[in-house]
C-alpha cells in the first residue's frame, strides 16, 4: 500500500495544532482528517463521530487488543488513538490523509509506516509557548509546571521529524503544511 499521502502533524501542546487543522478543513477540503478515538470527556460543542469518537476505557482497550488502532498514546490522563481502517481506506483511494496527534503517536506511525511525512509544528519562541500554556486557565501551579515540563520534552522531539513548520500565523503554517504534503 502506498503511504505517500499520509502526513502527521505533531508538536507540543499549546502550539496551535488544532487551529491549523481547523483552517485546513475550511480552506483545503480535499484533505481527509482522521477522527481520533479518545477516553477523554466530550467538550462543549464537540460532536461524537465528527470531532472525536468518544469511548470508555474498556471499549478503548478492546480496540487496542483487536489491533484496530494505527497508533495510540496516553495524554494528560486520557487515551487517544487513530482508527486504522479508515486511514488505510483513504490511502488506497489516493486521498491525502492528515493525522493531528501528539509526539508519542507520531513515533508509532513512523514505525508502522516509514514513508509517512512527519511534520513538527513549532512555536515561534519558547516564551510564546509558555505564555499560551500558562494562560489557558486558572489551574494550580503544579498543573502548569507539569504542562511546561511535558512541553519541553515534546519540543526536544523536533529532530525526529522530517520537517518543521513554525506557527507564526495560522494561515502561513497551514499553507506551508499543504506545500509539504504536495511535495511529498
Ligand atoms: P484533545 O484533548 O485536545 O483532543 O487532544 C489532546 C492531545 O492529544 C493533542 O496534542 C492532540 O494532538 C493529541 N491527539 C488527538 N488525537 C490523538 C490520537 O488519535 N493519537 C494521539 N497519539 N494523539 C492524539
Amino acid at each position: 500500500m502506498s503511504t505517500d499521502r499520509l502526513t502527521v502533524l505533531s508538536g507540543p501542546a499549546g502550539v496551535g495544532k488544532s487551529t491549523v487543522v481547523a483552517y485546513l478543513r475550511q480552506h483545503h477540503p480535499g484533505i481527509w482528517h482522521s477522527v481520533s478515538v479518545t477516553t477523554r470527556p466530550k467538550r462543549a460543542g464537540e460532536v461524537d463521530g465528527v470531532d472525536r469518537h468518544f469511548v470508555d476505557g474498556p471499549a478503548f482497550a478492546r480496540m487496542v487488543e483487536a489491533d484496530e488502532l494505527l497508533e495510540h498514546a496516553q495524554y494528560a490522563g486520557h487515551w487517544y488513538g487513530t482508527p486504522r481502517a479508515p486511514v488505510e481506506q483513504r490511502l488506497r483511494d489516493g486521498t491525502p490523509v492528515l493525522l493531528e496527534i501528539e509526539v508519542q503517536g507520531a513515533r508509532q506511525v513512523r514505525g508502522q509506516m516509514p514513508d509517512a511525512l512527519l511534520v513538527f509544528l513549532a512555536p515561534p519562541t519558547w516564551d510564546e509557548l509558555e505564555r499560551r500554556l500558562r494562560g489557558r486557565g486558572t489551574e494550580p501551579a503544579e498543573v502548569i509546571d507539569a504542562r511546561l515540563a511535558t512541553a519541553r520534552i515534546e519540543l526536544a522531539a523536533e529532530e525526529e521529524f522530517d520537517a518543521t513548520v513554525v506557527n507564526t500565523s495560522v494561515a502561513e503554517a497551514a499553507e506551508a503544511l499543504v506545500t509539504l504534503m504536495h511535495a511529498g
